[in-house]
């Protein structure tokens, strides 16, 4: 089944590639827990998809036959997958990071260490445009660092909305940044369609300890505050898992969100080696499935619905088991 393969590739996280050149196929990411390394690629497997980052010790080995063509054996059993291009960070989307460094220092995440810059608006348009010239974008989602400060982040990427809403009117915008409790009316009336504000941990307690300066308070607010607007189903929020947390308060986390409206998307932790140090690790196969079972309770009793999700993570699918996708 399908979901097994996702669950223990997701558990391994990591793969070497070798044979034909992959070179074209390899996504590099600039924000979130991922960013920097030497990339990622993704798998489709029958219209399923999973994203592995590489890495010189990965333990999934994909031998690339030619033409985007893939093998790879788990549990003695050889599968077939097809790479897919993703040159804006994941496929069929340009998901595209404002501001490459931030002022917080939350411990899962390299975007501090990075110090990147800020994309002006007219270099988004571009690269939207130039990636449309390549193949199809059928979604734009945004995200960003927090370069001075949350309002001027908050303004700037609103700003940054509403000239992406006048040069690409028929594409759905998604955002996700670090909210004031401003953030939802703002971006909504910018003209995005969705909104995504990671919760990050399961409980305050771990989010104090992980990423110091966040607030569970101001999350909920602007994730409750973004449902009237955005609509029940359209309004998401990142939860890791791996910082410590029990099942039943990821249990509880995923019900109090899904309660709100929104939309959990349960993340497996990617531990840099600082973390690993201290003894965290990827959640096995068997967590993120049982995760999974309760997070299509959860959804369904909400009766929310993932598939009906336009931009961001509930539509790229690449990182995490989605109800309704992944069977
Ligand atoms: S699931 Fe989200 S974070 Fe993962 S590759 Fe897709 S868009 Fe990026």
């Amino acid at each position: 089944m399908w979901i097994n393969t996702k669950a223990d590739l997701l558990a391994a996280g990591t793969a070497q590639i070798s044979g034909a050149s992959w070179h074209q196929f390899v996504s590099q990411s600039i924000a979130g827990p991922g960013a920097g390394g030497d990339g990622a690629v993704f798998l489709n497997y029958h219209g399923h998809r999973v994203k592995l980052s590489l890495s010189k010790t990965g333990s999934v080995l994909l031998s690339h036959r030619g033409g985007g063509v893939v093998s790879f054996t788990l549990h003695n059993e050889q599968h077939i997958a097809k790479l897919e291009p993703a040159s804006l960070h994941c496929p069929e989307q340009a998901y595209i990071t404002i501001s490459g460094s931030c002022i917080f220092s939350c411990k899962y995440c390299n975007v501090p260490s990075l110090a990147g810059r800020r994309k002006s608006n007219d270099e988004i348009v571009h690269m939207i445009q130039k990636q449309q010239e390549y193949g199809s974008v059928r979604a734009i989602s945004l995200t960003s660092g927090i370069m001075h400060s949350v309002e001027e982040e908050e303004e700037n990427t609103v700003s940054v909305v509403t000239r992406l809403r006048d040069e690409f009117p028929e594409l759905p915008i998604g955002v996700s940044i670090y909210p004031t409790e401003k953030s939802a009316m703002r971006l909504y009336e910018a003209g995005a369609c969705e909104v995504k504000f990671n919760l990050e941990a399961a409980t305050a307690d771990i989010l104090a300890k992980f990423c110091p300066e966040s607030n569970r308070d101001v999350l909920l607010f602007a994730l409750a505050a973004s449902v009237p607007l955005f609509g029940k189903g359209h309004v998401f929020s990142n939860v890791i898992l791996g910082l410590g947390e029990s099942d039943q308060e990821m249990e509880a986390c995923i019900y109090e969100l899904c309660d709100l409206g929104v939309i959990p998307i349960i993340r497996p932790l990617s531990p840099h080696a600082e973390l690993e140090a201290e003894g965290y690790h990827r959640p096995d196969s068997k967590r993120l499935l049982a995760m999974h079972e309760i997070m299509t309770k959860a959804l369904g009793s909400a009766e929310l619905d993932p598939s009906l999700c336009k931009t961001m993570c509930p539509r790229c699918g690449g990182c995490d088991l989605v109800v309704g996708r992944d069977s």
